[in-house]
């Protein structure tokens, strides 16, 4: 049985570990160094606030081991402000951060006004399924080994780099498990 990490600070957490044990997985969530110490095939990174996120990392000694393990190949979905983290460049702010897949990411992109909104779009070797957006980033730029899984209105909102997989939008709010079976499939 695969048994995947969830990252567990802050933010939407539990809404990931209910689809993956919905697929057949075991997850254990990530509160402070120790739990890190476990077996794992997976990380989640939710959705949440990026910057408390990654204070608390840092607080808490987890940015390193976590950043050297998705260096190592480790993978990891990171949603919304998982995606953030996983940036090697977010507009108009400091480096701050894992930086571990070469996208380049707009956070707060689409504004006061359309902050939230649902629709429904393809992914890659997925097809259709619903997509909601919380305060959501979008991906601006990407380097040549990264995939793009989706475009929405003209923004890329997933995508992929080898053990990597990255989603503006919020699968697990949707009850939606095909991006989480795709990332256990990656596994
Ligand atoms: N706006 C948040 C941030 O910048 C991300 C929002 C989310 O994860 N739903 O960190």
């Amino acid at each position: 049985m695969k048994k995947i990490a969830v990252l567990a600070l802050q933010g939407a957490f539990i809404e990931h570990e209910q689809r993956l044990q919905q697929l057949g997985a075991e997850t254990f969530e990530i509160r402070q160094l120790d739990d890190w110490n476990h077996p794992k095939d997976g990380l989640i990174l939710p959705g949440g606030e990026s910057t408390t996120m990654i204070k608390l990392l840092h607080d808490l000694n987890l940015f390193f081991p976590i950043r050297d393990a998705i260096l190592g190949g480790l993978p990891v979905y990171g949603t919304c402000a998982g995606l953030i983290l996983l940036a090697k460049e977010v507009e108009e702010e400091p480096a701050d951060r894992l930086a571990t897949m070469d996208v380049t990411v707009k956070r707060n992109a689409y504004g006061r006004q359309l902050g939230s909104f649902h629709t429904v779009a393809s992914v890659k070797g997925i097809g259709d399924i619903p997509m909601t957006f919380i305060r959501a980033p979008y991906i601006n730029k990407v380097g040549n080994n990264v995939d793009i899984l989706s475009i929405v209105n003209g923004h890329i909102v997933a995508a992929q780099q080898e053990n990597q997989l990255v989603t503006s939008f919020h699968p697990e709010l949707d009850s939606e498990v095909s991006v989480h079976q795709y990332f256990l499939d990656m596994i």
